[in-house]
């Protein structure tokens, strides 16, 4: 038997995971012991990682060969690999000739490793020259990015998980951890047993299981979080338990934010979030006073229409009482996915460039050209996730390439990216599962490895930079995401710059070496930056998972940022946002009267391509439901399994009902796992299943573009 170090696949805590495997089957996992993250812990979804890797569920769900489609509805059928990316270099090379280079776009994933997804923004910003390349992570973390660029200056997560070791104040907002980061959850009940003084404040409009550890339950109404974290800082101010000393010397922008939260008086936040004014104060006080406070936030203060404000409002409390850059304090985003933080890094986003750096800035521009030796990078900035489909609905967008992600089901509006994805003339798709919904609308699908047979380097929420290994060879004619694009981009690049040297010479026949070329570039591009990694070798590595910045010359990785009070902007001082409050991109009314969130579940990862495959996965919760308050159900003569219209503008789905008393009145909740084959209900087009995001809204943060998934209003009917 053969053991192999890597990573756990699903969640941003980055669990490090020990493969047992003999020949080429993966035929167990363990926590690994000696891993950061969770020293050898692993949740249900880990701990059942190698079940998900059997030959008999390869073969019922990998996508093991390149396949054509030739009309859509038609049944693909196999083609070699030659044959397949010569179609994708011919039918990308028309469009760009024809249409310029925007008229084409790349929807990849925080699912990606580091080195797929650096090569694949090398080859949209690079060789084509078209900033359209958005990822999912647009889902998921971009309202985090943007708030900590907006308040401290750079897209850096200032904590580690040790910090929850030190803190003497948790607050947990729009996060269910219990649930969404179970390990890191682990590490709180730890440290909570351990120290019971340690005060929890949780703050979520569903009370889950996360509320059980908290010594304070804050069921803020929807999307009322800026006017709660305003709140706060009014009583903070107005008790005289800010710091003026590290305002003073460690910021810029009080007096603004000051005027604004004035009018943010106890009974109007009491009023506004739907919470009590006795526990608004309980709650300013121990986050400002308590020696040092940690708060942890995710999707919650993240997929929302106004996103930027909700993290930057919640970074100004840390500002204020100088809760950060000590052990135990400051704010904490916990990222999603296994490496939403490595496409940040690499620049992955159709707003951002290698290394941190801005596209909006020329000299940034001209910086990411010379490094990859091309004569610029494009200015236009590229359409976001949202703006990707929509302008593939429009005609806009002719020809997409979608890789590790699965559209079609976890976009928001279906109708909307459904049409786009019938509309484009060329669709791509780069996959490792065929029972995917994004699946059936690809011209060309291009099975890729997976979870066991990838290697590179993945970052988690914490700035950890981890090794994923291989325990056993690709199966059937997959190929690594980073090959398939080198690959296409040399293709491309005999169209687009013939006889010129390649800007991809990374040998794509031994996959650790190739992978490693990739990374050594990346790491050059961080050289000066405030995420240098220019020390953090694969040799490195291969001693232990680091966080970073680890410049060279360095022997260990910075655990936490902004000790010294210097932050990453222009004069050294951190920025207090200015930011309004703004009410639901869609508040309920009197038609729609219902509001509805969305989640995760504790034993299922995004839609199920892989956590679907195991039958022991469905015990904890077997079948898609709509929780609603039993007194909203009372009201409604609505039974338990009952099965209901759940409606919004944009479609509706039919779900059974089941009473919750973690839900408020007039909130209902639906996971977001279930979709396509799953789940009974119909598009508005009603063309296929979509899931809940028939039924979710693409209205969006206007400075991050992450859409309001967490909110749409609806109206529920029986069926
Ligand atoms: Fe995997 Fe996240 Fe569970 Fe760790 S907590 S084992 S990374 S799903």
């Amino acid at each position: 038997m053969k053991e192999t170090k890597s990573t756990c696949p699903y969640c941003g805590v980055g669990c490090g995971v020990i493969i047992e495997s003999q020949g080429d089957q993966i035929t167990g996992v363990r926590g690994d012991p000696d891993h950061p993250a969770n020293f050898g812990r692993l949740c249900t979804k880990g701990s059942t990682l190698h079940l998900t890797a059997t030959a008999e569920v390869t073969r019922q769900t990998r996508l093991l060969h390149p396949l054509l489609r030739d009309q859509a509805g038609m049944a693909p059928y196999r083609i070699s690999w030659d044959s397949a990316l010569g179609i994708a270099t011919d039918r990308f090379a028309r469009t760009i000739a024809e249409h310029g280079p925007d008229a084409v776009g790349f929807y990849i994933s925080g699912q990606l490793l580091t080195e797929d997804y650096y090569v694949f923004n090398k080859l949209a910003k690079g060789l084509i020259g078209t900033n359209n390349v958005d990822t999912n992570s647009r889902l998921c973390m971009s309202s985090a990015v943007a708030g900590y660029k907006m308040t401290l200056g750079a897209d850096a997560p200032p904590n580690c998980y040790d910090d929850v070791n030190h803190a003497d104040c948790i607050f947990i907002v729009g996060s269910n951890t219990a649930w969404a980061h179970p390990i890191l959850f682990r590490r709180i009940e730890d440290a909570k047993r351990a120290r019971p003084d340690m005060k929890i404040i949780f703050c979520d409009p569903r009370r889950t299981d996360t509320a059980e550890i908290a010594d304070l339950y804050l069921p803020l109404q929807p999307g009322t979080d800026v006017m709660l974290f305003h709140g706060l800082l009014h009583i903070m101010l107005w008790e005289g338990w800010v710091k003026p000393d590290y305002i003073t010397a460690h910021t810029n922008g009080f007096d603004a934010l000051k005027a604004r939260v004035r009018e943010c008086t106890p009974e109007l936040v009491a009023q506004t979030c739907g919470l009590k004014r006795e526990d608004l104060f309980t709650a300013a006080k121990w986050f400002a006073t308590s020696a040092s406070t940690l708060s942890l936030y995710c999707q919650g203060l993240n997929q929302s229409s106004s996103g930027t404000a909700k993290n930057a409002a919640l970074i100004n409390l840390h500002l204020a009482t100088a809760q950060i850059g000590k052990p135990g304090a400051g704010p904490f985003s916990l990222t999603g996915q296994p490496n939403a933080m490595g496409g940040r890094e690499v620049g992955g986003l159709a707003n951002l460039l290698s290394a941190h750096r801005d596209l909006a800035n020329p000299a940034h521009r001209a910086e990411v050209a010379a490094l990859w030796g091309v004569p610029s990078v494009p200015e236009k900035p590229g359409k976001t996730a949202v703006e990707m489909f929509q302008a593939a609905a429009d005609g806009e967008i002719k020809a997409l390439w979608i890789a590790c992600t699965n559209p079609a089901q976890s976009m928001p509006d279906q109708s909307t990216v459904r049409r786009a994805l019938e509309r484009a003339e060329f669709v791509v798709v780069q996959e490792a599962f065929l029972t995917t919904a994004t699946c059936d609308y690809a011209d060309l699908l291009l099975p890729a490895t997976t979870w066991g047979e990838k290697t590179g380097t993945v970052t988690n929420s914490e700035r950890r930079i981890s090794r994923v290994r291989p325990a056993v060879a690709a199966p059937g004619g997959t190929r690594h995401d980073w090959v398939i694009a080198v690959e296409f981009a040399r293709g491309l690049e005999a169209r687009l710059r013939p006889g010129a040297p390649t800007l991809f010479p990374y040998d794509t026949a031994d996959a650790t070496a190739g992978a490693e070329a990739v990374w050594n570039e990346h790491r050059e591009s961080t050289r000066g930056r405030d995420l240098d990694i220019t020390g953090l070798s694969y040799p490195v590595l291969e001693q232990a998972p680091q966080q970073w910045p680890l410049p060279a010359g360095a022997s260990t990785g910075k655990a936490r940022l902004y000790e010294d009070g210097v932050f990453p902007t222009a004069d050294g001082k951190a920025r207090f946002a200015d930011v309004a409050y703004q009410p639901l991109a869609e508040p309920r009314e009197s038609r729609y009267p219902f509001s509805l969130t969305t989640g995760r579940l504790r034993d299922h990862w995004h839609g199920m391509s892989r956590t679907g495959t195991l039958g022991r996965l469905f015990g904890h919760v077997p079948e898609p439901t709509v929780q609603m308050h039993p007194q909203d159900m009372d009201r409604r003569k609505l039974a338990e399994g009952d099965l209901v219209h759940v409606t919004s503008k944009r479609g509706s789905i039919v779900l059974p009902v089941q009473a919750s008393d973690e839900i408020g009145l007039s909130q209902a909740f639906i996971a977001m796992h279930w979709g396509g084959e799953y789940l009974s209900g119909c598009s508005s087009t009603g063309a296929r299943l979509a899931g809940v995001n028939a039924i979710t809204t693409s209205a969006y943060c206007p400075t991050s573009k992450q859409p309001e998934l967490k909110h749409a209003a609806v109206k529920i009917l029986k069926a």
